[in-house]
This record gives structure tokens, C-alpha cells and sequence, in this order.
């Protein structure tokens, strides 16, 4: 009776773009459907990764080196 529902958020790879693809449990199926048919609704890419709001952000983002010596 309690079935709590987990929202399952996607990410923009292009812009960085949060939302919610769909509602766990859900089935595996289904869940991968509506991951592939994930649109950004602000960019409007379709390459939407899984976003885990709640994991921890230990790791530091790798910047590529800025060679800004070039003449
Ligand atoms: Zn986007």
C-alpha cells in the first residue's frame, strides 16, 4: 500500500538540463523506452543521461588545459 515512487531524472549532455524522465519501480523495459525517447526540453537534445541528484559529487571536474599560448 505504501509503494513509495522514486523520480528518475535525466540530464542534457549538451546543456546540463535536470528533469524527471519517469517514476520508479518501473519496469526495465519501459524505463529504457522512455530514457531513449528522453528529450531536453530546453535544448531539445536527445542525448539525456541518468542523473542521480542525491549520489555524491566527490568527483572533481577535469578541465581541459587552456593552451591560450598560441601566436
Ligand atoms: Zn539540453
Amino acid at each position: 500500500m505504501s509503494e513509495k515512487r522514486e523520480p528518475l531524472h535525466a540530464i542534457c549532455a549538451d546543456c546540463a538540463y535536470v528533469w524527471v524522465v519517469l517514476y520508479m519501480p518501473m519496469a526495465m523495459e519501459k524505463a529504457a523506452e522512455a530514457m531513449a525517447h528522453a528529450t531536453c526540453a530546453q535544448c531539445g537534445s536527445t542525448d539525456a543521461r541518468v542523473h542521480f541528484p542525491e549520489a555524491p559529487a566527490s568527483q572533481p571536474s577535469q578541465e581541459p588545459a587552456a593552451c591560450s599560448s598560441a601566436t
